[in-house]
């Protein structure tokens, strides 16, 4: 299904849904089909997700072609990820939390044989619950589900099988080609009733017969779904765009698996040499799925192909737990103190970044990171509710100035001139 991690796939698939599907998709899009029929989504979350295409450009193209009276139910889809990026942004801990109480429930599978045989018959699609054993196999074997399949089966992995909501949100984002951590964990948190605190989504047989268009029946579904608690409050901390001044001395430009589009990042500003680092086995200390893994390489390689291209540098690429050493031998290999990379959202390449920048900085190099003015414009709605983001979109998409988009060609700064880096998305 996703078998092209280019940038060139992500245009062509959104200049087509946006010609055939784009129209249609509030009246079609709660229709599970089937992987052999998703026409009536767009499938563009893997690239959305790797930003080898710009949420601003899909938007720019939708409105290009359609009245936003007419798309807007699409439109309020794309902001959802910049609503979820946003709220993650305001509160990093309940990552930080999530993925500890991960490692204490992985520890728990190894120790306790029948919460591992449990967990095992839902990821090994074995439950006898005929929907939710094909969605199991289907995200493994394509890296994809519907939305709506993704709502039903975390809802029955809580709520039926009584199975923690951190496993089932590991199991998605080790396999999902477009697993993130903001959408993922958040919307896992939402199914359990630990979002929005004490609202359910109970998946109903009747809905999943309907929405399937009749392909499922399943039996033994919970008929009610007690909110999941936790003791934890978490507030929202103040949003931290790290932009900083150029310096003097030349850059290297890192790319990432969170911004594959690179030429627009450092507008009109020349690096010396471009990298990708993945950070992707970072999600979780279980494996990650083929499908997620190649995706996700395929995307950072070619986005530091084009990069490459683009400014007629080297480009290079790898692959570690830990970026430090990775950075500062290629640092060092081309002469720079300075790693220019796009100001990654709370998940694991921040993590890797943060923990490479205090090791880089007894090396004398630092980093610095440069934020998208999409997520500067939406991510201060993204606070509580949904609602308040979704009242700004006409005035964030006015501001964003949409068609000024084309990256624009790299010159050289002048020795002595310190210039702010500008971020073209
Ligand atoms: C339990 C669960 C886990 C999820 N995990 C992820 C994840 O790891 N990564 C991810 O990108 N999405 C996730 N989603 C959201 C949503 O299911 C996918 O974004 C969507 O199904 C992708 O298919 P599409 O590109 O055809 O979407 P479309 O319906 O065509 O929507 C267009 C774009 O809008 C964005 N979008 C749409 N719906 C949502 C949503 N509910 N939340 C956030 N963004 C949305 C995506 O970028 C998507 O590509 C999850 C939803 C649930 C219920």
């Amino acid at each position: 299904m996703f078998t092209s991690a280019t940038r060139s796939a992500g245009l062509e698939r959104t200049e087509t849904f946006v010609r055939t599907g784009a129209r249609q998709y509030a009246k079609a899009r709660n229709f599970d089909f089937g992987p052999n029929n998703r026409a009536n989504v767009s499938t563009l979350s893997p690239y959305i997700r790797h930003r080898l295409i710009l949420e601003q450009e899909v938007i720019s193209q939708t409105l290009a072609r359609h009245s936003a009276g007419h798309v807007s139910k699409f439109l309020e889809e794309v902001f959802w990820r910049a609503y979820f990026k946003g709220w993650l942004q305001h509160r990093p801990a309940v990552w930080s939390d999530y993925q500890a109480s991960l490692r204490t429930l992985i520890g728990q599978l190894e120790a306790e044989p029948t919460l591992l045989d449990r967990y095992n018959a839902a990821v090994g699609g074995n439950t006898g619950i005929d929907c939710f054993d094909a969605w199991a196999r289907e995200l493994v074997d394509t890296g994809y589900l519907h939305n709506h399949a993704r709502m039903w089966f975390a809802s029955i992995w809580v709520f039926t099988l009584k199975l923690p909501w951190q496993l089932g949100a590991d199991f998605f984002l080790r396999h999902l080609v477009d697993g993130d951590p903001a959408s993922n964990t958040l919307s896992w948190r939402w199914v359990s009733g630990l979002h929005t605190k004490g609202k359910t989504y109970l998946a109903r047989v009747s809905n999943i017969v309907n929405y399937t268009d009749g392909r499922f029946d399943p039996k033994g579904l919970s008929t009610t779904a007690e909110p999941l608690t936790e003791r934890a409050e978490y507030e929202p901390q103040a949003l931290e765009f790290r932009d900083e001044l150029l310096p003097t001395e030349s850059y290297g430009l890192l790319v990432t698996e969170d911004d594959c589009y690179p030429e627009t990042l450092a507008s009109g500003l020349q690096p010396v040499a471009v990298t990708g680092g993945l950070a992707i086995r970072n999600r979780s200390a279980l494996p990650v799925g083929i499908e997620a893994f190649n995706f996700s390489s395929a995307a950072v390689r070619d986005a530091v192909d084009r990069a490459s291209r683009h400014f007629g540098v080297e480009g290079g690429y790898f692959e570690a737990d830990d970026w430090s050493e990775s950075l500062a031998e290629w640092a060092t290999k081309h002469h720079v103190n300075t790693i220019v990379t796009a100001m990654p959202p709370v998940g694991p390449v921040a993590d890797a970044l943060s923990a490479a920048t205090h090791a880089l900085a007894r090396y004398g190099i630092r980093i610095v990171e440069l934020s998208r003015a999409y997520d500067r414009e939406a991510w201060p709605h993204a606070q509580r509710g949904y609602f308040k983001l979704k009242k700004q979109i006409p005035a964030i998409i006015d501001r964003l100035e949409l068609d000024e988009l084309e990256p624009v060609m790299p010159q050289r700064v002048a020795a002595g001139d310190e210039t702010r880096l500008s971020s073209g998305g």
